[in-house]
């Protein structure tokens, strides 16, 4: 059984002027699917060839780890967004975000600066610790299910990720995300 690249949950350019549909065919045509053709190549013959990606991500170590973590780390990601999202949440989210962070704009402050200071490439993420909602920030493909935390959120702060529309900038591209593209529903869901 292979992996598959899950669909996009939206049109390549539903997320501009934000993300362009450029980025899109660039992260999500050539890097997520680059991520998935290799974890096919490097599963195809092994024990782990017909186990679930979950499975592939607590089993496996170095390349096929990273490139199995990669595929979650993606479609997550693109879950993570949507056209007109960003903003403050309100309902059960909003709530459980002003109880763990004192209110929306820390919480913003705290989850920008995490993905500010992953130096080089990695995530910054929102998660279920098992004690309440914290911020944590991973390297590469590193992500909270191998720490024992459930991913609520994530942005993605490779620079694959920005620099076609955001060059260097990270903190543009950040304020982007946390304004105009988070999708609360997804987090909402998450948090189930
Ligand atoms: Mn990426």
């Amino acid at each position: 059984m292979a992996f598959d690249l899950p669909s996009l949950p939206y049109a390549m350019d539903a997320l501009a002027p934000h993300i362009s549909q450029e980025t899109l065919e660039f992260h999500y045509g050539k890097h997520h699917q680059a991520y998935v053709n290799n974890l096919n190549g490097m599963v195809e013959g092994t024990d782990l060839a017909s186990a679930s990606l979950e499975d592939v991500i607590a089993q496996a170590e170095g390349g096929m780890f990273n490139n199995a973590a990669q595929v979650w780390n993606h479609t997550f990601y693109w879950n993570s967004m949507s056209p007109g999202g960003g903003g403050a949440p309100d309902g059960a989210v909003g709530g459980a975000i002003g109880s763990a962070f004192g209110s929306y704009d820390a919480f913003r402050t705290q989850f920008v600066q995490a993905a500010m200071t992953q130096f080089g490439s990695g995530w910054a993420w929102l998660v279920d610790a098992g004690s309440g909602l914290e911020i944590m920030k991973t390297a590469n493909a590193d992500l909270p299910m191998a720490h024992s935390a459930k991913a609520l959120l994530t942005v993605d702060v490779w620079e694959h990720a920005y620099y076609i529309d955001y060059r260097n900038a990270r903190p543009d591209y950040l304020n982007t995300f946390m304004d105009s593209l988070v999708n609360w529903d997804h987090v909402a869901a998450q948090m189930g």
